[in-house]
């Protein structure tokens, strides 16, 4: 592992550097770690797993998890890591499809957009339940002060997402799969069966399109490759997920691409 450009954090946990090890021989690719101060992502997400000819290339924004006394918050840190890490491992060892937007699109950025919540919905349920595996935490600890914010918002009828259809299934479906991939208990157990029960009675439309996206869960084993495949395919068969000009490709294919675009 390399880790780059980081200021506090100096010396990962042992746990972490076992499990990045183990990830390096499954994937034989060496993991680098950069602290990428410009990182820019909606929804304040602060850590990014991108494919790379050579390395298990993982951009995190150290800054984002820092207190007001500077201090690290390693553990916190050190699990969003450990989990684009580990889309590392679906990408390179297992070889999960990748997708690419073909340069004719007429509507790229918004068909690439859609592509990626398709993406990450199915596989980051995949990615928490091998963490979970691992013995990492569940989820991160600002997971539960997010959801008891949308809780609220769908209380007091303020949700400024709600219209935004493919995000709203995208939240569901990811809280919905950490109760069904991982054994959740205490708070976090209660406040995501609170989420999705008032995710239900708020909003029924969404909640139909979500009802889609869980049976096609319930129907193809996504943690393995084929399973994932056939989900991503049935997903894109749905009339909110069309998009015109995605092409599934494989890893060996994005990497080719990427070479291309050199
Ligand atoms: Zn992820």
């Amino acid at each position: 592992m390399e880790l780059l450009g980081f200021t506090k954090l100096l010396k990962p946990y042992v746990k972490l550097q076992k499990y990045i090890k183990w990830i390096e021989e499954e994937t034989k690719r060496i993991a680098l770690i950069i602290n990428d101060q410009d990182l820019l992502l909606p929804y304040g997400i602060s850590s990014a797993f991108d494919l790379d000819r050579k390395f298990i290339l993982v951009r995190i924004k150290e800054d984002a998890y820092l207190d007001f006394k500077g201090d690290i918050d390693k553990e916190e840190i050190e699990y969003m890591i450990a989990h684009e890490v580990t889309h590392g491992l679906l990408a390179y060892k297992e070889e999960y499809c990748q997708f690419r937007i073909r340069p004719s699109s007429t509507n790229y950025d918004l068909e690439f957009k859609n592509a990626v919540y398709v993406f990450t919905m199915f596989e980051d349920i995949v990615v928490t339940k091998i963490l979970y595996e691992n013995n990492f935490q569940q989820y991160p600890r600002e997971y539960i002060s997010q959801i008891e914010y949308e809780i609220e918002c769908a209380r007091v009828g303020k949700d400024d997402h709600k219209d935004d259809y493919k995000y709203m299934v995208f939240r569901y479906i990811l809280v919905w799969g950490l109760l069904n991939y991982t054994k959740l208990d205490g708070v976090g157990r209660k406040k995501s069966y609170e989420y999705l029960d008032m995710f239900k009675k708020t909003y029924s439309k969404q909640y139909k399109q979500a009802i889609k996206v869980k049976d096609i869960i319930y129907k193809n084993d996504i943690s393995t490759v084929e399973g994932f495949h056939n989900a991503i395919v049935k997903c894109l068969d749905l009339d909110l997920w069309k998009i015109p000009s995605i092409e599934i490709i494989t890893t060996s294919q994005a990497l080719q691409l990427l070479s291309q675009a050199e």
